[in-house]
């Protein structure tokens, strides 16, 4: 057997999913296999490229020991409660224990429909496969939790959206494929069992120290919500904006999960919005803790039945739990721009540093990551400050600011911000150039350099020196687009 799944989800009760076989493509080509995730894995690179591998990525055979399956979940969709989502058009094909001893889910994305495709095609379509695989990638390669691109196969059967796409299948590996959303499904029918069973699944996998908490299931939501907080802190660090924070786009493993619409901040300002579909903003860039709590309190909501015998008793645990959210969101959040200054970051002062340099990077519409960048060149002595103020359009406050900084991060070793400001991002435009020549000239050239420059975020490469810059304005990217 050249994949040694153990399919711990299939499992669990037979109302958690529908066993779903993939439905099979006309003409399969491999586009791309992520050889170290193979490997990480222990997956064999040569089986999986070759007839066999491509079948089973493609869907159309079913690896031996595989027990392919679509997974039962609801959700909140702009705050609409949505009962039964489920998985429409992605399909589990089981889970296989790392090189590092770590349970992963093997899932294709874009294999057929399922028991809960509702009105949908089951397929995804080429751009959104690129845009999840390319950002996927470049968060993992940003030392973000997130779910990891395996491979990218076209189909050959074009897929109607607004207008006529190549179909493609994507290959996500992710810690699990739980949700917010999945505790959502059985809450929603009173089936306290399922809820049981499912909280204790997550607790083996995913939260074990839990299970050594006085109530283990209070445990699992501090746990979840301890993970999603860190997360808020991580995506903010980097400008990221995830897009669709629905409750069933949430892991519950903490892991970024479902990139659809999402994009980087270029400019920095806290109200950015790229998705079309998100007209009031709710999903922002500055939004996006504020809307994770909200979320978290969803997953209390459906957990309230295992806190306790009492209704009300329950309500205060899962309140003093979601209590927590706030405080660690922001001293992480704190402690990480600290860090992404070359602050001590123990004193009030370099809050204060902190939030006058945002400030400035928002009066000047300066971007986000490339002035955060100049500063760490300026401090690791590799440039002058000539760039950092070009990008702060000659604000005269820089002057002061940059004294203040000075002596505050006067003990940081020269070069230390350079590992906490990576030079490239998956910008927008690059994203969308990269999808052009794909659809347009089947030219995967921009994609593969792409993910190339993106794979070490934190080293300049000479011959990729433009990858750092903004969009022109002619360039920019103002609207992204669901990722169906
Ligand atoms: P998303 O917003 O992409 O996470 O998807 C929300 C819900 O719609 C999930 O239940 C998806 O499985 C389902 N869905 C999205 N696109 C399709 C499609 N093309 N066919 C079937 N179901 C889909
Ligand atoms: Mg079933
Ligand atoms: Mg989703």
């Amino acid at each position: 057997m050249p994949i040694a799944f153990d399919n711990s989800y299939a499992r669990l009760p037979e109302r958690f999913f529908a066993l779903t076989p993939p439905t099979p493509v006309p003409q399969p080509r491999l586009v791309r296999l992520n050889q170290g995730l193979a490997e990480e894995l222990g997956l064999d690179p040569v089986w999986l490229s070759g007839p066999e591998g491509l079948a089973m990525l493609a869907g159309n055979a079913v690896a031996e020991g595989s027990t392919p399956i679509a997974t039962a979940y609801a959700g909140h969709q702009f705050g609409n409660f949505v009962p039964q989502l489920g998985d429409g058009r992605a399909i589990l094909l089981g889970e296989v224990i790392d090189r590092f001893g770590r349970r992963r889910d093997i899932q294709l994305k874009g294999a057929g429909r399922t028991r809960y495709s509702r009105g949908g095609d089951g397929r995804a379509a080429v751009g959104p496969v690129m845009r999840e695989y390319i950002v996927s990638e470049a968060m993992a390669a940003l030392g973000i939790p997130t779910t990891r691109a395996l491979a990218f196969v076209l189909t050959g059967a074009p897929v109607m959206r607004d207008e006529i796409l190549p179909g493609a299948v994507l290959t996500r590996v992710a810690a699990s494929h739980i949700r917010v959303g999945t505790f959502q499904f059985f809450a929603a029918r009173q089936d306290t069992e399922g809820l049981r069973a499912l909280a204790d699944h997550v607790i083996a996998r995913h939260h074990p120290q839990a299970a050594e908490a006085e109530n283990r299931y209070l445990g699992l939501l501090e746990a979840v919500i301890a993970v999603q907080a860190d997360l808020m802190v991580r995506w903010l660090l980097v400008g990221f904006i995830h897009g669709v924070m629905n409750t069933d786009n949430v892991s519950i493993a903490g892991e970024t999960i479902d990139y659809g619409p999402c994009a980087f901040l270029d400019a920095y300002d806290p109200a950015t919005v790229f998705s079309s579909i998100d007209t009031g903003g709710r999903y922002a860039y500055g939004n996006q803790p504020t809307i994770a709590l909200w979320n978290l309190t969803r997953l209390a909501e459906a957990m309230l039945p295992l806190f306790a015998e009492e209704t009300e008793a329950a309500v205060q645990k899962a309140q003093d739990a979601l209590a927590s959210f706030a405080p660690r969101f922001q001293a992480g959040y704190d402690a990480g721009i600290a860090r992404k200054l070359g602050l001590p970051g123990d004193s009030e002062a370099d809050t204060v540093l902190g939030a006058e340099f945002l400030g400035l990077l928002g009066a000047r519409e300066a971007d986000f990551t490339l002035t955060f960048r100049h500063l760490a060149r300026l401090q690791a002595g590799r440039a002058d400050e000539a760039p950092l103020r070009a990008a702060l359009a000659d604000d005269p406050a820089l002057e002061g600011w940059l004294a203040r900084w000075r002596e505050r991060s006067a003990e940081t070793a020269p070069g230390g911000l350079l590992h906490f400001n990576p030079a490239y991002i998956p910008r927008n435009h690059r994203v969308e150039a990269a999808i052009a020549a794909a659809q347009e000239r089947d030219d995967f050239g921009p994609f593969e350099e792409l993910l190339a420059v993106l794979a070490e975020p934190f080293v300049e490469h000479p011959g990729y020196a433009d990858y750092e810059n903004p969009p022109k304005p002619e360039e920019r990217v103002l609207r992204t687009f669901c990722g169906t």
